[in-house]
């Protein structure tokens, strides 16, 4: 596929804009990634969430950070007009839009990706399952899709955007929450436990942590828990 655009989300962020051939109409899901490799290292194939959702048709995006060998090339080195191979999404990381489910995305850095895909698909088509995500960064500097998860609370009645910032400096004028997720903080978000459905994503830490929270702390049955690991 072309790369159509390559959009800086933050200094070691961007996000990758993969127009789809013609003729090329593909059914996935929202939620789902894809596996990317470039045409002179064949062998070598990552996986990749996709932030764009099932509705937004010709492209895929991808949010990708400048860390290992191939988020390092993707994000130094990827431009317009380059080709990149991809394979087809995959992945069972899927919203439970069922009527009447609540979604708690609990997410760290570049974890927040798919949620992007979930809250976009949601607005969209303007359904009423309430989503919160739950966001952890290190300072406001890190908030991926800041603006847009805004506009997107701002549209979407039934969608909360919430952060907390790990490692300001305790002087920072940020009057939002400081500190780790913990589990009275995911607490207070759920409005009716055997409906919600619970989500983590990202590198393999931030979702143990998420997983300890949710079904150690909290006692959530484990089919009420999604998550998907980065490694
Ligand atoms: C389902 C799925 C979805 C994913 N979605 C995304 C996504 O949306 N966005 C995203 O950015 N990533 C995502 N990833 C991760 C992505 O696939 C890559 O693993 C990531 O870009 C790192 O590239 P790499 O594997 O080539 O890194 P490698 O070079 O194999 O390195 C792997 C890890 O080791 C660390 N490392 C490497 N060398 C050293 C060293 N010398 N010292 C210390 N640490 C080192 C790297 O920082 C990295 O964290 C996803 C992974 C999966 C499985």
């Amino acid at each position: 596929m072309l790369v159509e655009s390559v959009t800086p989300e933050l200094p070691d962020t961007k996000t990758l804009k993969l127009k789809w051939p013609d003729g090329h109409n593909p059914e996935f899901q929202t939620g789902q990634f894809i596996t990317l490799y470039w045409p002179d290292a064949p062998e070598y194939k990552r996986a990749y969430s996709l932030s764009s959702c099932a509705l937004d048709r010709g492209f895929y995006e991808v949010t990708i950070k400048r860390e290992g060998k191939m988020g390092t090339r993707i994000v130094d080195w990827a431009k317009p007009g380059q080709t990149m191979f991809v394979l087809p999404p995959a992945g069972k990381f899927l919203p439970a839009f069922e009527p009447g489910k609540q979604l708690i995305c609990i997410a760290g850095g570049s974890g927040v990706t798919p949620f992007r895909a979930f809250v976009r698909d949601a607005t969209k088509r303007e359904l009423e399952n309430k989503i919160t995500v739950l966001y952890s960064v290190r300072t406001t500097n890190d908030i991926i899709f800041n603006a847009e998860f805004h506009d997107l609370a701002a549209e979407n009645p039934n969608f909360n955007f919430y952060v907390t910032c790990t490692r300001l400096h305790p002087e920072d004028k940020w009057t939002g929450r400081r500190g780790r997720i913990d589990a009275a903080w995911v607490k207070e978000q759920i409005h009716d436990l055997p409906n919600t459905v619970f989500y983590a994503c990202g590198p393999n830490p931030l979702v143990e942590f998420a997983e300890q929270v949710v079904l150690h702390d909290l006692g959530v049955p484990k089919t009420q828990m999604k998550t998907e690991k980065w490694g």
